[in-house]
């Protein structure tokens, strides 16, 4: 990002904050005997065949059963802390899920559990969530990379067993969040000194 030009950027949740898929398998297992691991899930809409369900109808009906248990304790994924820290020193960050509104409690809950800092938790957020205002979305699904790419943002795409390639020169696929930070020319807190705002930011409350 340029120097100077603060820029808000809107950063999704699932698979671009936390490890979702690991509570999914470990529902799969309980409730209906299906063994699979989280890398096996290679596609968006993965369809369980043993149980007849896609993958995103099992969401749903942990989202509707038992949200406490699925959203609650879920790991961060690494890097992602220290990285809405650096992004957010010169710039805004946004929080936008597509996880039902009736659960954003719990998801502002393990955001501050896991040390998250943020400046807006957008309550609802569209199908097309480059309808929300914002320069840049890091997000782990092409459908909603594509959609920002298109509306002119730059899009920052997790790379996941599940995740299709967007085309474009906006378009940026990443693995972790040291190559995201890359990508919004953001400095790395864990590359070289740290910033001299550093403990400013840390410190700071931006909820
Ligand atoms: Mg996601």
């Amino acid at each position: 990002m340029q120097s100077g030009a603060v820029e808000r950027v809107l950063v999704d949740v699932d698979g671009t904050l936390c490890w979702n898929l690991p509570r999914v398998c470990e529902y799969l297992d309980t409730e209906y005997g299906v063994n699979i691991e989280p890398d096996a899930i290679s596609e968006w809409s993965y369809r369980f065949e043993g149980i007849d369900a896609e993958i995103g109808e099992v969401i749903e009906r942990m989202l509707t059963q038992r949200p406490a248990w699925f959203l609650s304790d879920l790991d961060p994924v690494p890097g992602a802390r220290a990285a809405l820290d650096a992004i957010g020193a010169d710039n805004e960050v946004w929080i936008t899920t597509h996880r039902p509104p009736e659960t954003h409690d719990l998801t502002r809950a393990w955001l501050a559990d896991n040390g998250f800092s943020y400046d807006r938790f957008v309550e609802d957020v569209p199908g097309n969530k480059a309808r929300i205002p914002g320069d840049v979305l890091v997000d782990d699904y092409h459908g909603n990379v594509r959609n920002a790419v298109d509306a002119g943002m730059l899009g920052v795409l997790f790379d996941r067993p599940y995740t299709e390639p967007v085309p474009g020169d906006r378009s940026v696929r990443v693995s972790t969040w040291a190559d995201a930070l890359e990508a919004l020319g953001v400095g790395s807190l864990s590359a070289g000194p740290a910033p001299a705002n550093r403990g400013e930011t840390q410190n700071r409350s931006r909820r």
